[in-house]
């Protein structure tokens, strides 16, 4: 079991007392060194104090014996001196100064170092530092423990960048995915009209044929007409409706690719945003045909946040549009605009009592060309895509909430001001 350890556990002692300890005698000499051995310590001192690492020693009680530059500032000390006799307890909280005593009363139980050990540590200011440790036991010449030697490094730096790898990496799987997806969902949805186009380009090249075998050996001329006719007014105009539809769509989608791409190349502006503002500005372009179709809309006030006004704006339209397109004729349409604030995100929401959106689908639809009614309800299932896109883009969370036959509740958070 591990023993919570205090600063109690440990006797005090001051800077003076500590270099007439043992440890020190054995380190630092008698007092009075011989001029070789001065010089010996003089290079030791110069190397240590020299160094960018924390470099120390300490003696089985953890109390500093010797300590260079880098540690003392590190540890707000004015010079060496003001650490020698004193431990980890004077200068961190006690939780972490009984962890580094526990680590270090394990290595002199043990006698084995702690090696490479990483850890945040609080600087001065209480900013959160990562510092990579390692303890090595210090022996006398009869091989008896009597301290150890530390070496610690600053890898605050070398943390920030691998945690802002870390963060681009998982953007970039992220967007692999997305790519992937868009890629899947595009190839998919092109390759049937493009089926079509081929199918009814063959069709429309054997009546090509037809006419021309008929024409080549007019034998029996009322049975040719009546061939040629309806080749003429059913079969070829069938054909040529079924490819210009099929072109439509295909023109669609990849319109709708390009508004995606475009989407992604476009700077994003961030500021603060008023949103009852932007509201109001949203509601202007669907008052007509809410009105039009008796649907209520209410707004409660709104708080602002962080975003693109231009992209938040298109966020909002296309919400708003599916909640009036998505209404249940059988009964008035209502939709409701609200917003609950939380810590540092504001979560806006966007309700209506339309037909609803069956559990299966409450993620699928915001991948691309998704759509559920394909047959009474025009649209293109890029509305939401887009949404997710913009919202990805501002570091926010996009989500549904509904029941079938009941209503839907689109909820989008954003950072607050
Ligand atoms: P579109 O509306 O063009 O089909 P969207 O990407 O905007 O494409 O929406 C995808 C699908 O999600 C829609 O086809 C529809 O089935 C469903 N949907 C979106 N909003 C709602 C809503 N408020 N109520 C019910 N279904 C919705």
């Amino acid at each position: 079991m591990n023993k919570q350890f205090h600063e109690s556990d440990i006797a005090r002692t001051s800077c003076e007392d500590i270099k007439k300890t043992s440890i020190v005698h054995e380190l630092l000499g008698d007092g009075e060194l011989d001029s070789s051995a001065s010089t010996r310590h003089n290079i030791l001192r110069t190397l240590i104090d020299n160094m960018p690492d924390y470099i120390y020693v300490k003696d089985t009680q953890s109390r500093f014996i010797i300590a260079n530059i880098a540690v003392t500032r590190g540890m707000g000390a004015e010079v060496p001196d003001g650490l020698i006799g004193k431990t980890d307890f004077d200068f961190y909280s006690p939780e972490l100064a009984a962890r580094y005593y526990a680590d270090e009363q394990k290595i002199f139980k043990n006698g084995s170092p702690l090696v490479n050990r990483e850890e945040p540590v609080p600087d001065q200011e209480g900013n959160m530092r990562w510092f990579i440790s390692t303890k090595v036991p210090l022996h006398d010449d009869q091989g008896n423990i009597i301290g150890l030697v530390g070496i610690g490094r600053d890898i605050t730096q070398r943390k920030r960048s691998e945690e802002k790898i870390g963060m681009l990496n998982n953007e970039l799987e992220s967007k692999n995915k997305e790519l992937e997806s868009i890629l899947y969902a595009a190839s998919h949805d092109l390759r049937s009209p493009l089926v079509n186009i081929q199918g009814f380009s063959k069709e429309l090249s054997i009546s090509c044929k037809t006419i021309r075998s008929i024409l080549d050996c007019p034998e029996d001329y009322r049975s040719s007409k009546a061939q040629i006719d309806t080749l003429l007014n059913d079969d070829i105009p069938e054909s040529l409706g079924y490819i210009t539809t099929s072109a439509t769509k295909m023109d669609s989608l990849l319109s709708g690719l390009l508004k995606l791409s475009r989407l992604d190349r476009a700077q994003i502006n961030i500021e603060p945003l008023d949103m009852n503002a932007l509201m109001n500005n949203v509601m202007e372009n669907v008052i007509y045909h809410a009105k039009e179709i008796g649907a209520k809309i209410t707004v409660d006030n709104l708080p602002p946040c962080l975003g693109d006004a231009l992209q938040i704006n298109q966020v909002f339209s296309n919400i708003l549009d599916n909640a009036l397109k998505y209404l249940d004729d059988s009964r008035q349409g209502r939709i409701h605009i609200y917003c609950k604030s939380q810590a540092t995100q504001n979560i806006y929401c966007i309700e209506d009592n339309g037909i609803g959106i069956a559990p299966e689908h409450q993620d699928r639809i915001f991948g691309i060309f998704h759509r559920l009614d394909t047959v009474a309800k025009k649209g293109e299932g890029l509305g939401l895509t887009i949404v997710k896109h913009i919202i990805n883009k501002h570091k926010g969370k996009v989500w549904a909430e509904s029941e079938p036959g009941k209503g839907s509740r689109f909820f989008v958070s954003l950072p607050s001001v």
